[in-house]
């Protein structure tokens, strides 16, 4: 079938693509346009500015949603241009040059070799200006919105509002069609960011992979996120066994694995155990001398004693909690 076009809004389009099921942007203002993302290799890229050409003859400049591969791996074939990015260059270059290997290695695994080859012949090209924050790019009669979004999808996301077309490019924050991708995500932040994105109530939301869907959907998948942040809690603090969680994550087992897998690495530690049981009285003298029958906890009622701060405790693989 190939690539193709849909127009979400006035001269706001999205080209959907085979590969990886890919939502790549475009929105056009009276004097130039934003590219949103440039696709999976140089050749990828060189097809989707050939199909950019055919749309608008204005001059482009582009927005990274963050720097997973198939997000800007295609810029070289754009040229010379402003490219806007959360994480700086050295960043983009260093974490691109390892996924070219990984995924050039994959590819090759499914026996896709001109595939595995497109990915390592294409020259990265990294942001040249940063975005703190959120900034407003004139684009001519027409202005959108790029916006840092903190911890979610990665530690670099970037969105890009078109307000007044109600049209929220949100990457990968929200996937339409298969499973948010947890391999690099804050599990516990990413719910409340997009809530956050949303709250502006976009009509359209298009997502990094899957067909551009309503702000209603949007609001469902945040939903099932906050599902997956209250399993991965209830497993760090040894109420769910991991199995059970996975079972029951809203996006199936595999990517409840890993969001968990992700949560221990990045949460703090779950809080401590319940305090234990009070010793048992074994010096009658000291429990006659104690009004509460237990003199460590009646010595100094206004200074408590605590007692749990010196038990340490590990997490065992199947979620249990375990003191040391
Ligand atoms: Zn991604």
């Amino acid at each position: 079938m190939g690539d193709r076009w849909v127009e979400v809004a006035d001269r706001v389009w999205v080209r959907r693509c085979e590969e990886l099921d890919l939502s790549l942007g475009l929105v056009a203002g009276d004097d130039c346009c934003l590219v949103i993302d440039t696709g999976v290799s140089a050749d990828h890229g060189f097809a989707f500015a050939t199909a950019v050409r055919e749309l608008t003859p204005l001059p482009w400049q582009i927005a990274y949603t963050h720097d997973h591969f198939d997000h800007w791996f295609g810029t070289a074939a754009f040229g010379e241009s402003a490219i806007w990015a959360v994480a700086d260059g050295a960043r983009f270059i260093a974490t691109g040059d390892e996924q070219r290997k990984r995924w050039a290695a994959k590819y090759r695994l499914d026996r896709r070799e001109e595939d595995a080859r497109a990915i390592g012949r294409s020259r990265l090209v990294p942001p040249n200006c940063r975005v703190s924050g959120a900034i407003g790019l004139d684009l001519g009669g027409r202005t959108v919105v790029l916006r840092q979004v903190g911890l979610a999808h990665s530690d670099n996301d970037m969105v890009v509002e078109v307000p007044d077309a109600g049209v929220l490019f949100a990457g990968d924050l929200v996937e339409n069609g298969a499973p948010p991708s947890y391999g690099d995500a804050f599990p516990y932040h990413w719910p409340q960011a997009v809530e956050y994105l949303l709250s502006w109530r976009p009509q359209t939301v298009v997502p990094g992979h899957g067909e551009a869907a309503d702000y209603w959907w949007a609001r469902g998948q945040v939903r099932e996120m906050a599902e997956v942040a209250r399993l991965c809690g209830e497993v760090a603090q040894g109420l769910v066994p991991v199995e059970e969680a996975a079972e029951h994550g809203p996006f199936g087992p595999e990517t409840m694995r890993t969001a968990i897998e992700r949560s221990r690495l990045l949460a703090p530690p779950p809080p401590p155990p319940p305090l234990p049981e009070p010793p048992a009285q074994s010096d009658p003298e000291a429990a006659r001398q104690s009004p509460m029958g237990n003199p460590a906890f009646d010595a100094a009622p206004w200074a408590p004693v605590c007692i749990y701060d010196a038990i340490d405790y590990v997490i065992g693989p199947d979620g249990s909690i375990e003191a040391e």
